[in-house]
């Protein structure tokens, strides 16, 4: 079965770890004896505490985040988190300010403005979303809480090289580079990313919030908005995805095992590298719309002369093995996911497609 599997560079749900979707199957349908799959348990057996406790611990220790932060596993995706920020946040006279470059920030930016003051404190639509500011180019106003930045567009293949370094603290969707790189945690209250890239299947956000930010944090809301409540309870308010942390687990074991963040970084930027010395030596044959000093390591968009070449290219694709290289509908062009778990292997095989494709088309 695993014989049969391909390259799959889809930007999320996407590829994971081959060894912990074994590890999964042996354990699926009778969960360390149990007599019935974990997934089949109630939340409060011991054999779901101890996984869901260890994969708290895990999540903040390969993260890195240090004692002042708290984890959350909160369902609703990151998409949920656009709209639980400024509820928590922001207080009266409050305001959220937003960097913009391209979807993602665009989303977060969209759903904020129904729950505080916010405004745009940069934007790079004028210039086409091609790259991350510098922190000298985003303007704060007074009373500024936060300021809310999309560490990686997913769809643009946009991504800060540093981190800005502001007077106010950072609030970070990590989405698609979670755990791909060390954070500076002493400049975020919050981080925050949907699991289904680099992390676990679909089902829920992690976020890691400061705890000092936690206790300040608006209570007038429904329970579930509330991240003192998550905290409070150990992310066991309600019925916890236990799926996705289940899985979660056995990625960061796994990350863990390949020698962490900074392993997992050096690995990102030598795979990235393949894809774009194809992008760059192909002389103009594939474009990449994005500045160099912001490509993303994890979402590597690139376009060819006409879109009947990159229909072609992308039957290519498919018949050398791998798949989910068409760009975002929105935007058209392709786009190569290159997440934690996708292997050297995969984007050398996709470096090779591409040097031919253009030997024969150029
Ligand atoms: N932010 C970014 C950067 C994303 O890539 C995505 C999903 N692709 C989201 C937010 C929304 O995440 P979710 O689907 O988990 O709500």
């Amino acid at each position: 079965m695993a014989g049969d599997r391909i390259f799959n560079f889809s930007a999320g749900p996407c590829t994971l770890p081959l060894e912990v979707l074994e590890e999964a199957q042996r354990e699926f349908v009778e969960y360390h004896d149990a007599g019935m799959s974990l997934i089949e348990m109630s939340h409060r057996s011991p054999e779901y505490e101890a996984v869901h406790s260890e994969a708290m611990a895990l999540a903040k220790e390969v993260a890195g985040a240090p004692e002042g932060f708290e984890v959350l596993f909160v369902q609703g995706g990151a998409t949920l988190q656009f709209a639980m920020v400024p509820l928590n946040l922001l207080a009266e006279g409050d305001h959220g300010a937003y960097v913009d470059t391209g979807v993602w920030a665009g989303r977060a930016i969209e759903d904020a403005v129904h729950h505080g003051s916010t405004y745009t404190a940069w934007s790079g639509a004028d210039d086409g979303y091609r790259r991350a500011p510098d922190a000298s180019e985003i303007e704060l106003r007074p009373r500024t809480r936060y300021l809310h930045i999309t560490a990686n567009e997913t769809i643009g293949g946009v991504r800060y090289a540093d981190w800005p370094d502001v007077d106010v603290p950072l609030v970070g969707d990590v989405s698609s580079e979670y755990m791909s790189r060390p954070l500076p945690w002493d400049r975020f209250d919050v981080v925050y990313g949907g699991v289904q890239k680099n992390l676990a299947p679909a089902g829920m956000a992690v976020v890691f919030v400061r705890r000092s930010a936690m206790e300040h944090t608006n209570r007038d809301l429904a329970s579930y908005l509330r991240y003192d409540v998550h905290g409070a309870s150990e992310s066991m308010f309600n019925t916890p995805p236990v799926f996705a942390i289940w899985i979660m687990g056995k990625v960061l074991r796994w990350i863990e095992s390949r020698g962490g963040l900074g392993a997992v970084e050096a690995a990102s930027v030598a795979k990235a590298a393949v894809v774009y010395t194809a992008i760059d030596e192909s002389d103009g044959f594939y474009r990449c719309p994005v500045d160099r000093a912001s490509r993303s390591l994890m979402n590597i968009v690139f376009r060819l002369p006409t879109e009947e070449l990159e229909a072609a290219f992308l039957d290519e694709v498919d018949k050398a093995g791998m798949s989910g290289l068409k760009g975002h509908r929105s935007v058209g062009g392709l786009r190569a996911s290159v997440y934690t778990a996708m292997p050297m292997e995969g984007v050398e095989r996709l470096a090779e497609l591409m040097h031919a494709f253009a030997a024969a088309h150029a």
